[in-house]
């Protein structure tokens, strides 16, 4: 059985950030991922904001185009432009690279190796149809939205939005992104991003948590998808009518994201980190940023807590991220209670309940 000082479950922008900062700090890491393919298939609209440059740095060859700003379409009809500095990017790249980075930095990286179980000190692997245990000081759950280490510690996400994406040709290049809010789109928002001649045209939608088993929800049979498509395919149809997009899908994607709030992400020797911790924001669904830092939070905490033999110290982690992100993650939250609540009168609550809106913020200075 192989011994690690850190194993790290998934290998998105969370786990590659966290396992690069463990090895960075002088750990033996395993990072492990389900995909064959890192990085793909990706499941998002690729929009990051300008900040994230801030704590890590973006490669050009990940970046499509900039993004300078936002419109925001209201039932009404009105459209407001706000200031939403940002970049486009190649989540493919963006992700491979990040997890090249690790791999630069000495850490073990296993595709299409799946984690299953844990018993006692004993993670258990499977890759392909080899079965593979470890033994590792620390457990990192970075394997997104339905998180198996978020089983082990109790700490699991129960509310989310699904998603539904096609890729399309766009009739002419912008600079902003597009965000539709509809009474179609309960508890979420149509999104146009433009990605250089095409757009990820894509609507999210609050999945009621009775509807079924979140596992199976992404599969194209399932009478949500049904239904989800049949929204999606009325919004692109409006598009196409506005002469705004053109022809068929060049690609679909989708999936789940937690919009219940933050998890309790530190228990024993295990840390959750981005999606698995509920680190998404509960309004716009956006992830990348406070995946990418948080894992550098728990890359370096974890490496601390485990050479030093003092798993206490995880406990720094949790205080770390709050402070970083815990109070414009708990607006999201609240935001999102009123807005749901209030869906019927959402031309008088949006500027309360979006980002794009002062009032969104209130008195509260993130
Ligand atoms: C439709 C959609 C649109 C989005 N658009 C945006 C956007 O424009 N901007 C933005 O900032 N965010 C967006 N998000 C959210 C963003 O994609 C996530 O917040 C981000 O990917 C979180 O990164 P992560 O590393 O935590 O999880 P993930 O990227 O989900 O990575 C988790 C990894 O864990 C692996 N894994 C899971 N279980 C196991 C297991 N048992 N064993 C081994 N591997 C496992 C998975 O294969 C996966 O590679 C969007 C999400 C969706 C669904």
């Amino acid at each position: 059985m192989s011994q690690y000082d850190v194993l790290v479950v998934g290998a998105g922008p969370a786990g590659s950030s966290t396992a690069f900062a463990a090895a960075k700090a002088g750990c033996s890491v395993l990072m492990v991922d389900k995909k064959k393919v890192l990085g793909q298939p990706v499941q998002c609209a690729e929009y990051v904001p300008r900040l994230l440059l801030s704590r890590c740095s973006i490669s050009k060859n990940s970046i499509v185009q900039n993004i300078a700003s936002m419109m925001t379409h209201l039932p009404n009809g009105e459209i407001i432009e706000t200031r939403s500095p940002g970049f486009m990017l190649d989540r493919s790249i963006f992700d491979k690279e990040l997890a090249e980075n690790a791999r630069d930095a000495g850490v073990e990286i296993l595709s299409d190796t799946t984690c299953l179980a844990r018993k006692g000190g004993k993670v258990m692997l499977k890759q392909g149809q080899i079965n593979l245990d470890v033994e590792p000081s620390l457990v990192v759950g970075a394997d997104g939205p339905v998180s198996t280490v978020g089983q082990w510690m109790g700490s699991v996400n129960k509310e989310f939005i699904i998603g539904l994406q096609y890729t399309l040709p766009l009739t002419e290049p912008q600079e902003h992104t597009e965000v539709f809010f509809q009474q179609e789109f309960f508890g979420g928002y149509g999104w146009l991003f433009p990605k250089g001649d095409v757009a990820n045209v894509g609507i999210g939608v609050r999945l009621n948590p009775k509807d079924g088993n979140q596992k199976t929800l992404l599969n194209p049979h399932n009478t949500d998808q049904h239904s989800l498509r049949k929204k999606l395919d009325i919004f692109v149809k409006q598009l196409q009518d506005a002469g705004r997009v053109k022809n068929k899908p060049v690609s679909t994607t989708g999936g789940l994201i937690p919009v219940g709030g933050t998890l309790k992400s530190v228990k024993n020797d295990m840390l959750l980190v981005g999606d698995a911790a509920g680190h998404t924001d509960a309004i716009t669904g956006g992830g990348i940023p406070q995946a990418v830092i948080c894992g550098e939070m728990a890359g370096r905490i974890g490496a601390r807590a485990v050479l030093k033999g003092d798993m206490g110290l995880l406990n720094e982690y949790e205080v770390e991220w709050k402070g970083f992100f815990g109070r414009s993650l708990e607006n999201a939250v609240e935001k999102r209670v009123i807005l749901e609540s209030h869906w019927d009168e959402l031309d008088e609550i949006i500027d309360k309940c979006w980002v794009a809106f002062r009032g969104y913020y209130g008195n509260r200075n993130f």
